[in-house]
């Protein structure tokens, strides 16, 4: 028995990058899995991912539901169950990055960053736990830049992420006693379309990890598999950083 079989879960952001990681390994671990998007032109990768995974004796489901609606995000929590039948593990993925200066910062820049990277998480997660049983897991992908403000032009993402701590620790406190686990992994520049490895940027990036490598989506979803599984039931409250010994 593979190590979440019987489980089910749900993705956000799935369609690329990170998220279609975690999407795949979770699925090459046994779950069945849901996981959402919200680009149109996502669409057709979308159905290339639940195609592989059928094709290869698992089930998945894709749902486009944007993030910034919290209609979507409870309609797509309700869509996996509806498909499923449960709801085991929620991971947060879905995020984005503005860079500007904080003097052309908005309002309006305020609201889709945290309605995506914060507000999304909390409306998925309350919808998720009335389905969550005893061994349940919430995982949310935050940012290393949770605890390291690493350059200018950041505020943005920066609180997003670091509200996301705040979050998984107080989670955990209501939670535990229901048995459910609730953790942040904080990745650490990782090859995607947000953050590709063949830039000047990337170069200053790599400048500052200890190990000079950009990470892979595979890697952060291999975390994601572990705090996913039995084996990582002890941790709950707790931030696992993956980031080439950048906050070193
Ligand atoms: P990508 O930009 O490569 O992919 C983003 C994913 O999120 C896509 O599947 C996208 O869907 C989805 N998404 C974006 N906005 C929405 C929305 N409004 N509603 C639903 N889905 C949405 O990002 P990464 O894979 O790099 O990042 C994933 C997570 O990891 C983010 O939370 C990010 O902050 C975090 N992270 C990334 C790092 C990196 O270096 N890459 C480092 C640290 C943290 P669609 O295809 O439809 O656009």
């Amino acid at each position: 028995m593979k190590n979440l079989t019987n489980k089910v879960a749900l993705v956000t952001g799935g369609s690329r990058g990170i998220g279609a990681a975690i999407v795949e390994r979770l699925a090459a671990d046994g779950a069945k899995v849901a996981f959402t998007y919200t680009s149109d032109s996502s669409s057709e990768k979308a159905s290339a991912i639940v195609a592989g995974i059928n094709a290869a004796g698992g089930r998945a489901l894709a749902i486009k539901a944007d993030s910034r609606y919290p209609d979507e995000v409870t309609g797509a929590v309700s869509a996996t169950v509806k498909e499923f039948g449960s709801l085991d593990i929620l991971v947060s993925n879905a995020g984005i990055f503005i860079a500007k200066d904080v003097s052309e910062l908005s309002l309006s820049d305020y609201d889709e960053l945290m309605d995506i990277n914060v507000k999304a998480v909390y409306v998925a997660t309350l919808e998720a736990i009335k389905h969550l049983k005893a061994g349940g897991r919430i995982i949310t992908i935050g940012s290393n830049m949770g605890d390291n403000a690493i350059m200018p032009k950041t505020l943005l993402y920066t609180m997003s992420k670091s509200a996301l701590q705040g979050f998984t620790r107080a989670l955990a406190r209501d939670l535990g006693p229901k048995g459910i686990s609730v953790t942040l992994v904080q990745p650490g520049p990782t090859t995607t379309d947000m953050n590709p490895d063949n830039t000047e940027f990337s170069d200053f990036l790599r400048s500052r990890m200890a190990l000079p490598e950009y990470g892979t989506a595979q890697n952060i979803a291999a975390l994601v598999a572990f705090l996913a599984g039995e084996e990582s039931k002890y941790i709950t409250g707790s931030f696992l950083t993956a980031d080439s010994g950048f906050n070193a």
